[in-house]
């Protein structure tokens, strides 16, 4: 719980890695990261990318940890444009309880997409919300996307 590294039994980033039954959630798996849609979603879409080491921070991070997570940022932009054409898009880390982290632990980027109409990003902690499409639906949506991208290296 140390943020220093590794895994952790009881954090829900590590054992999402770790368990093929978690597979219907991830996207995609780099070298150092991986994709992951939101068991809770704001809007249709919404996704983190997350380092496979277990590390609180952005400072606690390796260069190569760095790269991939924005790699993989810019990765989720494209994905979420093509297939959902939202009209913003939130991207977005909360680092400690105040700033509203649901795991504090263990760092995640979020990435939601927006449309006009819809409230406020900051409402989307904690809060669980009707699935505005089902899960498995937005992962094969959205897999084959990532697939591409990463074969392409882009
Ligand atoms: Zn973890």
């Amino acid at each position: 719980m140390t943020g220093t590294g590794g895994t952790d039994a009881g954090c829900i980033f590590c054992e999402a890695d770790a368990h093929p039954r978690r597979d219907d959630l991830i996207l995609i798996r780099g070298r150092v990261t991986y994709i992951i849609l939101n068991l809770y979603p704001y809007n249709s879409g919404h996704l983190m990318v997350v380092p496979t080491r277990h590390v609180a921070t952005l400072a606690a991070t390796t260069s190569e940890e760095q790269a991939e997570l924005m790699r993989f940022t810019r990765h989720a932009e494209i994905a979420l444009t093509e297939v959902y054409k939202p009209q913003g898009l939130n991207v977005g880390v909360n680092l400690g309880r105040p700033a509203g982290a649901g795991v504090l632990d263990h760092l995640h980027v979020h990435v939601v997409p927006r449309w006009n109409g819809d409230t406020n990003f900051m409402s989307v902690v904690g809060e669980t919300r009707v699935l505005p499409e089902e899960l498995n639906e937005t992962a094969k949506r959205l897999r084959p996307v990532f697939e591409r991208l990463a074969k392409a290296d882009v």
